[in-house]
């Protein structure tokens, strides 16, 4: 028995524990979805709601696509599961060569997870353990950034720079962890297009942790190309080639964090194809299956594998002892065929690409409105920080989300930031109609 009376439509929400939700908040005011069908929600009003940000990020295709249901549905039927140590379906192997096809040169093992959060931490244990293996067990420091969001693993939050998701949870940090700067300046940069033209020498702050904690206790600075959850924050020119060069110079691993930014979301296969910065390894998860089913995972360089696996002891013997049960599991596998198979008959990394100039022409005609602090775009992402209502911070937001929602679209509060990612198969004048909502909302919610 959960002992509350506090229902919506008769179903009693009293268990369900909302995650990252103000739970208190969400009781006097329940969002309900009922069903989704390409690029809209319908919810328990009748509504008809524009998903204005791919799901949470994750269904760049829309929703109930019959080509991924059918492939998942036919899996299902073929082999349900498959254990994931010792053994592998065929179709495992495959969708590891075509992600690794999609990635940067060089960068061509693939280690499969279920969640962004365990990518992360995947990728944290790969870069400790290489830097082991090839004698530099020393290296055990990482490297994250103010305002970053890496999921909720421990190594996530530890390299996060959300202050919310870590104070509870100090005793649960990894140690020897640093954080750059991140790079907003609303002085400097606020309502830019694209990539800000200021604050490429905040890259030079690395250069400043690597002198404090010496080179050789690093083991790899991990960033999101693009920080995503905390509102579309866009690299300024420059930035991430920095960040390169310093990494290269001191052999400390650069691990880029694409769990939305990768498989089209900035109009190029990943943010590090977009930037033309090669990273060392690249978390995905979220797109690789349209958000249908759980999959995530890293994409490594070639070395680092093959050195870990070059020092594993005996042929028998496990060379990296991590892995989840449902690691390459069969059907997220037969739903990333199926989302690889439509991004490319339906050119959906070029029609993201397409509907850049669309968002952000529809997003900076807001600009002049009151209660706007900035506007911010990138590839098919972009965002608007309004200014807090006093002593309340977040309550602006979710007023505009409400409004957003009374008007005939859905958006992602972060904060007091909305943000705002449309599916890829989204029409143009689709996107003008999202961008035409906020601008509405932002006005009822002064
Ligand atoms: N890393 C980044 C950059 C993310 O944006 C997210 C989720 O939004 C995660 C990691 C965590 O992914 P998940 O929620 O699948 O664990």
């Amino acid at each position: 028995m959960s002992g509350s009376n506090k229902t919506v439509n008769g179903v009693d929400m009293s268990a369900y524990w909302l995650p990252f939700t103000p739970n208190r908040y969400f009781h006097q005011h329940p969002k309900i979805m009922q069903s989704a069908k390409g690029a809209y929600y319908f919810d328990d009003h009748g509504r008809k709601l524009f998903d204005g940000l791919s799901g949470l990020w994750c269904s760049p295709l829309g929703h109930a696509d019959p080509r991924i249901g059918a492939a998942i549905s036919k899996q299902y039927e073929k082999m349900d599961y498959c254990p994931a140590f010792q053994m592998a379906s065929e179709d495992t192997f495959r969708l590891a060569t075509r992600v690794a096809d999609m990635a940067p040169k060089g960068l061509n093992k693939v280690f499969f997870t279920n969640s962004g959060s365990e990518a992360v931490d995947t990728a944290l244990k790969i870069a400790i353990g290489y830097h082991r293996v090839m004698g530099n067990a020393s290296r055990i420091r990482m490297i994250g950034r103010d305002r970053a969001y890496h999921g909720v693993g421990m190594g996530g939050i530890s390299v996060g720079g959300m202050v919310a998701n870590r104070k509870m949870f100090a005793s649960m940090m990894m140690p020897g962890v640093d954080h750059l700067p991140h790079t907003l300046n609303l002085s400097q940069m606020a309502f830019s297009k694209g990539m800000p033209t200021w604050g490429a020498h905040l890259a030079d702050e690395l250069e400043k942790i690597v002198a404090l904690h010496d080179a050789n206790t690093i083991a790899a600075v991990i960033l999101e190309p693009v920080q995503g959850s905390t509102g579309v924050i866009v690299p300024p020119q420059g930035y991430l080639q920095k960040i390169r060069e310093i990494c290269t110079k001191h052999a400390i691993l650069l691990i880029f964090d694409e769990v939305i930014t990768g498989f089209g979301r900035l109009g190029a296969n990943f943010g590090a194809d977009r930037f033309g910065v090669v990273p060392d390894m690249i978390t995905f998860a979220k797109a690789i299956t349209n958000g249908v089913i759980p999959l995530g995972g890293v994409i490594v360089r070639d070395d680092i594998y093959d050195s870990i696996i070059a020092n594993g002891g005996q042929e028998q013997a496990i060379e990296f002892f991590h892995g989840y049960t449902y690691s390459g599991h069969p059907i997220p596998m037969a739903a990333g065929h199926a989302v690889l198979d439509i991004f490319e008959s339906d050119d959906l990394v070029n029609r993201a690409r397409a509907l850049e100039p669309v968002l952000e022409n529809g997003l900076h005609a807001m600009k002049g409105k009151a209660g706007l602090l900035d506007i911010r775009n990138f590839g098919l992402s972009g965002a608007v920080e309004l200014e807090p209502i006093a002593g309340k911070p977040g309550l602006r937001a979710l007023k505009v989300l409400e409004a957003c929602i009374e008007r005939g679209a859905l958006v992602r509060v972060a904060g007091d930031v909305i943000a705002v990612g449309p599916p890829f198969i989204s029409e143009p004048k689709e996107v003008e109609f999202l961008c035409s909502v906020l601008g509405d909302a932002v006005d009822a919610a002064m």
